[in-house]
């Protein structure tokens, strides 16, 4: 018997989307982004079926200790680096790289004693300003770096886009030139490209491009930008109705009774809800998809279910499959309704959700 609801994830989807990325940069190796779980599509498998990407980007220690465990050999990187200096044996003991950001990460490695050099990504500060060495004290910290023994040369350089998914922002010019500017005579590997630079900026994808979203199929911004580029969508989320109900004009329905039928119709209740993750803030009118059409959310989210207005001459019955976000439905969509974006939906599920590769 299948669980519901589930996150059904399409192993086929996930490696058609990385080709489809490798031809978009076709002179790039890709690091897969697969920190928060791979985006809530399952870190192991993720990373186990993916056997063409050149490596993986992680978020913690903890998720890069967990994919070794898991058997993979790929090159990892952590994308913020260490936060500890006891980290780093790890890093040594299971050959993960890590970026480097800070004036405490370049002091850590100056003064760890490691058995071998690690590899590291130098990542400079070209307008996000979250995390990364500020352009004028990039040469500083880069010659540090060249000077420390506990450092893999040639150091690796990146940086990262703040608003990539709006090609047409000058900030993304300037950080690319900033970027350039700095590391365009040093001998290391460059990264700078996440989904939307991959996407709308082909001057960002120099050695490494670090595909998050796209990789499952999802635009980094709320439009249909990648399936226009022939991505598809990895997961579908589906769960089923527990209940067809017979429910009459001016009737509200569940807490609060916040919403009242105009007409006498059938409302469908489907198992589920915020325990698994399915924002309570989805407003009236959320799209989800039950047997070939898109029925709306009505009345509040509950933490175990939710209810749809299926119509006055709905067939459908319980047990039917209903679809929450996937290939009939893009989850980019009901984001948007939800005031939220893709990225949001898919790495908030809860651990009640099944994660299943087909
Ligand atoms: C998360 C992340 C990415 C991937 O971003 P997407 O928008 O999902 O493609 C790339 N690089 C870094 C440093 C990240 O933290």
């Amino acid at each position: 018997m299948k669980p519901f609801p589930r996150a059904e994830i399409s192993r086929q989807a996930l490696l058609q989307n990385l080709s489809r990325l490798k031809q978009l940069a076709p002179n790039s190796k890709i690091m897969a982004v697969v920190k928060a779980n791979a985006y809530g599509h399952d870190l192991i498998q993720v990373c186990q079926s993916l056997t063409q990407a050149d490596g993986f980007g992680l978020a913690r220690l903890e998720e890069a200790l967990q994919v070794r465990s898991g058997g993979v050999s790929a090159r990892l990187l952590l994308l913020e680096g260490v936060f500890r200096q006891e980290h780093l044996k790890h890093l040594v003991a299971h050959n993960i790289d890590t970026v480097v950001h800070h004036d405490n990460q370049i002091a850590m490695l100056e003064q760890a004693q490691l058995s071998r050099p690690v590899t590291v990504w130098l990542k400079v500060d070209t307008g996000m300003h979250r995390l990364g060495i500020r352009p004028e004290d990039f040469e500083q910290a880069y010659q540090r770096l060249m000077a420390c023994e506990n450092v893999a040369k040639p150091i690796n350089l990146m940086s990262h886009f703040a608003s990539a998914d709006e090609p047409s922002k000058a900030q993304n010019q300037q950080q690319l030139a900033v970027f350039e500017q700095l590391t365009t005579e040093l001998a290391g590997e460059r990264s700078m490209a996440n989904s939307a630079g991959i996407l709308n900026l082909e001057q960002s994808h120099f050695d490494w491009i670090r595909p998050g979203i796209a990789l499952y199929g999802v635009s980094p911004s709320d439009d249909d930008g990648a399936r226009r580029r022939g991505l598809k969508p990895a997961m579908r989320l589906v769960s089923e109705l527990i209940a067809v109900r017979e429910h009459k004009a001016g009737e509200p329905v569940g807490y609060g009774g916040i919403w009242r039928a105009g007409q006498d119709t059938r409302l469908g209740v489907v198992a589920i809800g915020y325990g698994d993750g399915y924002p309570r803030n989805a407003p009236q009118g959320t799209p989800v998809w039950v047997n070939g059409r898109i029925c709306p959310i009505v009345g509040r989210v509950s933490m175990d279910m939710l209810t749809l207005d299926l119509g006055p001459a709905a067939a459908d019955k319980p047990g039917d499959e209903v679809e929450m976000w996937g290939p009939n439905l893009p989850v980019e969509m009901v984001a948007r309704t939800i005031d939220t974006i893709a990225y949001e939906l898919v790495t908030k599920l809860t651990p009640r959700v099944a994660v299943q590769f087909d």
